[in-house]
């Protein structure tokens, strides 16, 4: 352990022991001096410092390989470090635009030890930087900006199948500018807008978390617009669709597809190719994409030979868009573990209600009860009771699916009128929900009311796939009835 301690380091104590305490302690300070002096003594060969040790490891970098390292920067203390580094390639001396690989180094007991991304033990490697490196750690500097002045003009679709929910598991603030990561639970990948697939690939069924080699490995790249590209990566080998595939050729070192799909359309099953620690789908936006070579030391293509170069592709000026009615800084706020359902075919803004039947002229048509309810249509009014129960559930009311689905943000303008023909005072609310969520308004009617007008907005806070209205009563009375009447839900556009 002390050999491990720098003489810098050493020095610091002992000047401060000496300055605050020598009047006393001169015997405890002759001590002291004389273990520096044994310690100084014992150094007689230096030990190769961090520098000596990462030149020693690039230099073993087979010549074959078609990349090497370049270090561009780097955080450290004395107990670790992250080199910043571009991955160059050799045929053109020229780093592939937008990688900035993290060298490791972890000082063991006085040794420092090197980690490149591929070597075995990259990961634990990773695991041992000292929390001040960690919080440190930015390659951003390092990586070209996106242009702001190619911010996309239409937003983007959850990259699930309708009614699907992913579970994030990082996003931009965790993960970097326009890259999230999404726990689909095995489900299918979908494209987040229409485009054009421009590279595919889902030829590789190896994990490469241990060794930290970066790549997705299996990626498809989807060109939207000029300077607008989405990636999807570790996918599950083999499960691009015939299709898709149709479209493409073998050749991974070169775009490969042209491929036209819309938003929605599957393209892949999730999968846990590539640098990843649990099955996810790694999606990225970006206003760049290249195609960079790897050495395939571990053999990641599965052709038997591991000293050829194999190819994948990434996006680069990564940039945070808007996805789905969340703005991009929303987006960029999701927390670990937020759910979100992806929807395709939203309810257009037309200025028409999005519900059927709401004058109650057809009676109960289109309606469903729910709970413990005593509904019934005279005169063309609703008269609603919720009936005493002490059993689940504790509400009484009646809903309707709307005709399609939300996205975030969206504002319902909404039309009512209400009465009450008991003498019981009676609150009706009245929500929007998607499963256990909803967003509600909630409205106080005095005994003998007769119908008046009311109109408030519900503003849906997240993509919601399946809304409803719904329509509660209360007390639990059986006594009648509130009415109800010529409901209208209008989108505001
Ligand atoms: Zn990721």
């Amino acid at each position: 352990m002390l050999l491990g301690v720098s003489r810098d380091i050493m020095i610091v104590p002992f000047s401060r022991y000496r300055f605050n305490e020598r009047r006393i302690c001169g015997v405890l300070n002759t001590i002291v001096t004389a273990l520096i002096l044994f310690y100084t003594l014992s150094l007689t060969q230096p030990l190769p410092n961090l520098d000596d040790v990462l030149a020693q490891r690039l230099a073993a970098v087979p010549s074959g390989s078609p990349s090497y390292f370049r270090e561009v920067g780097r955080s450290a203390d004395d107990i670790s470090a992250i080199i910043y580094a571009e991955v160059v390639d050799r045929a053109t001396d020229l780093p592939y635009p937008g990688v900035i690989d993290w060298i490791i180094g972890i000082n063991q007991n006085g040794t420092w030890r090197v980690f490149l991304p591929g070597d075995a033990g990259y990961t634990d490697a990773q695991n041992d930087l000292t929390p001040n490196v960690l919080l440190a750690a930015d390659s951003s500097p390092y990586k070209p900006f996106a242009d702001p002045t190619y911010y996309p003009d239409t937003p983007y679709h959850l990259p699930f199948e309708d009614g699907a929910y992913g579970t994030v598991v990082r996003s931009y603030n965790r993960h970097g500018a326009g890259a999230i990561d999404l726990d689909l639970n095995g489900g299918a990948i979908t494209a987040a807008k229409d485009g054009v697939i421009i590279y595919a690939g889902d030829i590789y069924d190896l994990n490469a978390y241990s060794t930290g080699a970066w790549w997705y490995w299996n990626v498809i790249i989807i060109l939207h617009a000029p300077f607008e590209y989405s990636l999807y990566g570790h996918i599950e080998a083999g499960s691009i669709p015939d299709w898709i595939k149709a479209g493409c050729t073998d050749d991974l070192s070169a775009p490969n597809c042209y491929v036209p799909v819309r938003a929605g359309d599957v393209i892949a099953v999730e999968g846990n190719s590539g640098y990843s620690r649990a099955p996810h789908l790694h999606v990225e936006f970006g206003q760049a994409y290249a195609i960079a070579a790897y050495m395939d030391t571990a053999d990641y293509d599965r052709d038997g030979i591991r000293i050829e170069p194999i190819y994948s592709a990434f996006v680069y000026r990564e940039q945070n868009v808007a996805i789905s009615g969340y703005s991009a800084g929303e987006v960029a706020d999701w927390r670990r573990g937020k759910l979100v359902q992806a929807v395709h075919d939203p309810l257009p803004a037309n200025n028409r209600t999005v519900i059927g039947n709401g004058d109650f002229t057809g009676g109960t048509a289109s309606w469903t009860p729910s709970g413990w309810i005593n509904w019934q249509v005279s005169s063309g009014v609703m008269r609603a009771t919720r009936l005493i129960s002490s059993e689940q559930p504790d509400w009484g009311g009646f809903f309707q699916p709307l005709s399609g689905g939300v996205w975030a943000n969206t504002t319902f303008d909404i039309n009512v009128r209400l009465g009450n023909d008991s003498g019981i005072n009676k609150t009706v609310r009245i929500g929007l929900v998607n499963g256990a969520d909803g967003v509600w308004e909630q409205i106080e009617i005095p005994a003998f009311a007769p119908l008046q007008p009311h109109n408030f907005a519900l503003t849906v806070p997240d993509s919601w796939a399946e809304p409803r209205l719904m329509i509660t009563v209360n007390p639990a009375d059986s006594s009648p009835a509130a009415l109800i009447d010529d409901i209208s839900v209008i989108q505001r556009p």
